[in-house]
Parts: C-alpha cells; sequence; structure tokens
C-alpha cells in the first residue's frame, strides 16, 4: 500500500539530524493544542524540543485585568466577554463568581453581539476587548459601528494585544530558541514584514496551518532552514495568508486603536505591545467612563504560567499542575483557556 504524504512527512521529521539542543517554539495558541491533540510533539527528533509560546489572548492577560472587569461587574453594568474570560481567576474572583454572585456577565461569540445586547437593553454595556490582530479588527469594526449609531451606553475595557513586540521581547531575553513555528491567523492580517526583526536576530520563522500536515510539513522545514542557516521567515500556509497580510482589516484597526506600552502575564511590561483607543474613540473607553482605582495585584502564590508562556518550563514543571490546579478546577489562566498550554498537556497528554 502506498505510504500517504502525511506520513513520509512524519517519518522525515522523526529522522531529522537536528543538533542536540535545538529549542523552537509555536508561538500560537491553536498550534499549542493541536500539535498536542495530533500527538506531533512525539513525531520530533530527541534532539528537539518544542515549546511553547505566550500566544494565547486569555493567559497573556493580567489579574488586574480580571480585577478591572469584575469591579466593573460589581458596579452593575453589563460585562460581555468571549467565554474563556469567564473562569479565569483575578487576584480575588472571576468574572463566574461575580456572575453567580447576581452580576450581569454574559458570553458573546462578536463584539457586535455586545453592542446588539448594549441597543436592546438601553443599560451601560462593556465588552471585555481581548485578543490578538486576529481579533482586533473586527472589535475595531464593532467601535467604529458604535460610533456611528451614536451609542452612548457601549464602551470597551482593552487588553488587546500585539505579537511581534513580545517575540522581540522573548529574544531579547535569551531564551535559547532556535526558531519560531509563526501564528497563521495572526499573519493573515500582519503579512511576513512584521517579521523582519527575526532576520536581524539570526532566526528563521515558518508561518504554518492548523492541520496535522501542515504542523509538521512547516516544522520539518524550520529545522531544515535552522542546519542550513537560513534566517528568513517562510510563508508556509498560503492559501491563506498573504505575503503582504491584510491591509483592509490592519486600515480598520488603525483608525481606532493606537499602539500603546502593556503588560503581559509572564512578559511584564513590553513597549509598544498593546492596543489602546485613539482619542476619537475615546468615549468608548470603559477605563474613562467608569474610572476606579487600578489596584497593584500580587502575583498568583505557586502558578508558574508565566514561565510556561515564555517556554522556560513546560506545564509538568509547575508544582500544582494535576494536583491542585485541573482543568475543572483552575489556578491559572494556562489551565482556563482552551488555548492554554497546561490544559492542553492536561487533555491530549
Ligand atoms: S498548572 Fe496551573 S498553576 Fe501551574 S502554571 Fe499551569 S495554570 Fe499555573
Amino acid at each position: 500500500m502506498a505510504r500517504t504524504k502525511l506520513v513520509r512527512l512524519a517519518d522525515r521529521l522523526r529522522a531529522f539530524p537536528a543538533p542536540a539542543g535545538t529549542r523552537i517554539m509555536e508561538v500560537c495558541g491553536t498550534h499549542t493544542v493541536a500539535i498536542r491533540r495530533f500527538g506531533i510533539q512525539k513525531l520530533l527528533p530527541e534532539t528537539v524540543k518544542l515549546v511553547s509560546g505566550p500566544g494565547c489572548p486569555v493567559c497573556v492577560s493580567p489579574d488586574s485585568f480580571i480585577d478591572e472587569a469584575a469591579a466593573l461587574a460589581r458596579q452593575g453594568v453589563i460585562v460581555t466577554s468571549f467565554g474563556d474570560m469567564l473562569r479565569v481567576p483575578g487576584s480575588r474572583t472571576s468574572l463566574d463568581r461575580e456572575r453567580a454572585a447576581g452580576a450581569d456577565v454574559r458570553t458573546v461569540y462578536s463584539p457586535l453581539d455586545a453592542l446588539a445586547i448594549a441597543e436592546s437593553t438601553g443599560r451601560e454595556t462593556v465588552f471585555l476587548a481581548v485578543g490578538f490582530e486576529t481579533t482586533a479588527p473586527a472589535i475595531a469594526a464593532a467601535a467604529r459601528k458604535a460610533g456611528e449609531k451614536k451609542a452612548a451606553n457601549f464602551s470597551l475595557l482593552t487588553a488587546l494585544r500585539l505579537v511581534p513586540p513580545a517575540l522581540q521581547a522573548l529574544i531579547s531575553e535569551n531564551t535559547g530558541l532556535a526558531g519560531f513555528l509563526l501564528p497563521g491567523h495572526v499573519s493573515a492580517i500582519i503579512g511576513l514584514q512584521a517579521y523582519r526583526f527575526l532576520a536581524s536576530r539570526g532566526l528563521p520563522g515558518v508561518i504554518a496551518g492548523f492541520d496535522a500536515e501542515g504542523i509538521i510539513a512547516s516544522l520539518l522545514l524550520l529545522l531544515e532552514m535552522i542546519a542550513r542557516g537560513d534566517r528568513r521567515v517562510v510563508n508556509n500556509y498560503p492559501s491563506v495568508v498573504r505575503d503582504e497580510g491584510n491591509e483592509r482589516s490592519r486600515q480598520v484597526m488603525d483608525s481606532v486603536f493606537a499602539p500603546a506600552d502593556a503588560e503581559w502575564r509572564g512578559l511584564g511590561m513590553i513597549p509598544q505591545s498593546g492596543l489602546e483607543l485613539r482619542p476619537a474613540f475615546a468615549a468608548l473607553d470603559a477605563r474613562r467612563r467608569f474610572p476606579s482605582e487600578r489596584e497593584t495585584t500580587p502575583a498568583r502564590r505557586g502558578c508558574r504560567c508565566g514561565e510556561v508562556l515564555r517556554g522556560l518550563i513546560d506545564p509538568p514543571a509547575c508544582p500544582l499542575f494535576k494536583k491542585s490546579c485541573r482543568p475543572d478546577s483552575p489556578i491559572g489562566p494556562c489551565m482556563v483557556s482552551a488555548e492554554g498550554s497546561c490544559s492542553a498537556w492536561v487533555l491530549y497528554e
């Protein structure tokens, strides 16, 4: 029987003569889950270590963001969010707990759903704007729509993050990485030019899709590039990613948001790595509309999510992993999110 292309690719990956101690990072949480689900980490040569990166938006949102959202919920505001955020613990509470205590916290599938809630209820409605370059254009479009409709009771609590500045911060930390498996969906927006800095640091990257064949082929290509000293960024997901990205989406995003310094869980404050509303959209800024003291929140004791997000440890190195921290009773965000490394290890290992 003829061997399939997938099996041949897997065999080539397994047999690739990579030098000992080759560390590569999959940046994107969707890749983390796909790699674990398909068991692709088991196909890598023993000399290659694949580590997860900071590409799970829920995981990198700091405790202080959950605390802000919970404080809004306690004020009687309708808080709307993508589902994963509800279970993430802040320093003292979570949105799930606030909802159980009577707060109006609702799961939505798009920011336009949140705008519709604001219009239908007439009540103050806040959408938790979380995500990377993938979700930011849709949130920007909703902000523009709210402006056109003069929706005075709709606002955004922003924690949007940009992937390239986080990668720059990671490599300046000298994490010993040899190359990156780059996110498909984010790259569809930002294009290849956004990763120019990688070449100047001598690091190759491969933009990958999300099926098993696409990931295995991209890992093999990345190892081949590392071996021959090829420091380019290659688009191995051309069915979705155009080299120039999506200029129209970037324009919509840029018309509403401007880059700003932002805090990442585990990576700290990174210059120009977040998105904040431009002055023309200040009326939609929940922090202006509902000013409150921003508390300094201590790090969660025992949780090593920050190190997991920087690829410094694997989840089982956390002493709480599968003990007090499990998918049904998460302590850190890496166990909450469907794209979190800790939950992916538990579900698919
Ligand atoms: S296992 Fe739980 S406590 Fe440990 S790093 Fe992961 S999310 Fe944090």
